[in-house]
């Protein structure tokens, strides 16, 4: 009974001016507030563990039944059991591939959902239990600014879930042809407008549309990518790829191209949950402040962050960083200014970190393909990187998980300039080019929304 509550990363900060959030929270309010009143991250009043024999009786189990068993230990007193397992059978209806590079050195592939990007599981995941934990009686309508990937896997991970609309606002002249073909086409309960306008003028518009006392009857949520409805399926992938390869009790060495820092937060949360993690390899791209302060024991952003070819982890201040330090006694706020520096040896003794430059990850690319005919794009070649990097300084280990995080073919112009020919389309994507979509329109103007808004969600 009571179930785990959730607290602030920013609770202790105690500084003139500032009111840290000292409640706790329970999960249906942490998944809608999105973040703390503070402007912290929430995080579990504590971690719930496997024993060892729990963990191996989950052998030979499929993916949903691992998510529903993973997830239930945090939401077995938000959720009934049963309908659970019945959104996570929906939700996670792809493949999850596990591909061999060479010996017991694998490639995890989260590449093979709607939209072959591995926030497809998070997302389609946190689109369930909102829908599964919101007021029976009232929708829910989700609003997204995006400049890419991200807008497309939260607006497919929402299509169909009932009572909740989706308004996704994106840069009209700023997404490549094929990602507006993505966003256009999804349709049903899912808007797109395409916003004559930059990427911060979306942005600046959902701030606006939140803040207005005007709109507070629309019930407008956000979706974004700090939600605590987020982090926790991303942990579920870890167990199964070790239930997959490992043998009882087995360590494990897994490796996690990291930008915000969700992702590989899903491995830490993992080992902290009993799963016999070797060490968690954080690679980032040319983008080093982690690396850097694990280095020197000094955190400094990078601002502005780099521009690498592995685009979606061009981050200079990871938000997840806070849940981070928070989990090894520090605090981070969320401009980057520390409050208290965690137990950074106890954070290396887990966590290894690199920075991997633009030539190296097409260099591991090239490579990897020339000597196994594996395929990487851009992200899973740093994280690939990231393994080998590590058995340059520690020495090689046996069993070893590399996250691959998007499908090669959405990189056809850096895969065919590296390898000489362009990946097929996975599956999910095969008609992409063909799809016809008409986006709504609009100007880069808070008015023309709004009315948009009310007058589109009062109809519905
Ligand atoms: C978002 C993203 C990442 C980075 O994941 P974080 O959880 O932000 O560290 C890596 N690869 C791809 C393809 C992404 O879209």
């Amino acid at each position: 009974m009571g179930g785990i509550s959730y607290y602030s990363t920013n609770r202790n900060i105690n500084e003139a001016g500032f009111t840290p959030f000292k409640g706790l929270v329970s999960f249906k309010d942490a998944l809608m507030m999105g973040q703390a009143p503070d402007a912290g991250l929430f995080m579990p009043e504590r971690i719930p563990n496997f024993s060892r024999g729990e963990i191996e009786d989950l052998r030979g189990k499929r993916y949903f039944e691992i998510a529903h068993t993973v997830l239930e230990k945090f939401l077995y007193a938000d959720i009934d059991s049963d309908y659970l397992l019945s959104i996570c059978k929906e939700a996670y209806n792809f493949k999850v591939p596990i591909e061999k590079v060479h010996d017991r050195k694998y490639l995890l592939r989260l590449d093979q959902g709607p939209t072959a990007s591995f926030k497809d599981f998070a997302a389609r995941m946190m689109a369930r239990l909102m829908g599964a934990l919101k007021d029976e009686n009232k929708q829910l309508n989700i609003l997204v600014a995006t400049s890419g990937d991200t807008g497309s896997a939260v607006g497919e991970a929402f299509k169909g879930v009932n009572g909740i609309n989706v308004f996704i606002l994106y840069p009209e002249g700023e997404v490549s042809g094929r990602q507006k073909k993505q966003l256009d086409t999804i349709g049903g309960n899912i808007t797109t407008l395409a916003v004559n306008g930059k990427f911060d003028d979306c942005q600046d518009l959902v701030k606006i549309a939140f803040q207005d006392k005007d709109l507070e009857c629309l019930n407008l949520t956000s979706a974004n990518s700090i939600n605590i409805g987020r982090i926790l399926p991303q942990i579920i992938y870890y167990f199964y790829a070790y239930l997959e390869k490992s043998e009882e009790g087995e360590k494990i060495l897994i490796s996690v191209p990291a930008g915000n820092f969700g992702n590989s937060l899903g491995c830490e949360f993992g080992r902290r949950m009993g799963l016999p993690i070797h060490k968690l390899i954080m690679a980032v791209n040319e983008n080093d402040e982690f690396p850097k302060y694990l280095d020197q024991g000094v955190y400094q952003k990078l601002s502005p962050s780099k521009a690498c070819i592995s685009s979606a982890m061009n981050v200079g201040h990871p938000s997840n960083l806070a849940r981070f330090f928070d989990l090894y006694g520090g605090t981070i706020d969320k401009s980057g200014k520390v409050l208290k520096y965690p137990d950074i040896k106890k954070m290396k003794t887990n966590i290894f970190s690199v920075s991997i430059s633009n030539q190296k990850t097409r260099e591991t690319i090239k490579n990897v393909y020339d000597k196994y005919g594996v395929i990487l794009e851009p992200h899973g070649a740093v994280g690939w990187a990231g393994l080998e990097a590590y058995y340059h300084d520690n020495g090689d280990f046996p069993l070893c998980v590399s996250l691959e995080t998007a499908h090669p073919a959405k990189f056809p112009e850096e895969i065919n300039s590296l390898l000489g020919f362009e990946p097929e389309l996975p599956a999910s994507m095969k008609d992409v080019d063909r799809r016809q979509g008409c986006p709504i329109k609009i100007e880069n103007d808070y008015i023309q929304l709004k009315k948009f808004l009310k007058s589109t969600i009062e109809n519905k």
